[in-house]
């Protein structure tokens, strides 16, 4: 079984019928191989497939957590300004497209202001 983790898509994270049905397993169960990764397993023909669906879940972690870390300038920079509000925008940005949310983003903007003001 080979795993490729290259930027899953939603839309192609499922298993497609690579083999003989298994009724052994189950109705409409069947040797499937994943159209993103080409892991395989034996499943309901169209099920998602785990390998991605954690590979994806990382990855929205990682975007998460990248997002969520304010910029490294210091508060005296001339610059400070227009990179926190150039962060704000960011973090507006990952909250309207739902890999972080509005009080993880408040939260974040809030304490980075808070460490640098201390
Ligand atoms: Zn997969």
């Amino acid at each position: 079984m080979r795993l490729n983790f290259h930027q899953p898509s939603p839309d192609a994270l499922h298993g497609t019928q690579s083999g003989p049905l298994r009724p052994d397993w189950g109705d409409q169960w069947a040797e499937l191989t994943c159209t993103t990764c080409g892991a395989g397993w034996v499943g309901p023909i169209g099920e998602q497939c785990a390998w991605c669906d954690l590979a994806l879940e990382r990855q929205r972690q990682w975007q998460a957590e990248l997002v969520l870390r304010p910029p490294e300038v210091d508060q005296d920079d001339e610059h400070y300004q227009a990179r926190m509000t150039a962060w704000r925008g960011r973090l507006r940005r990952a909250v309207e497209a739902g890999l972080i949310d509005e009080r993880q983003a408040h939260h974040a903007f809030l304490r980075a202001q808070g460490e640098r003001a201390a």
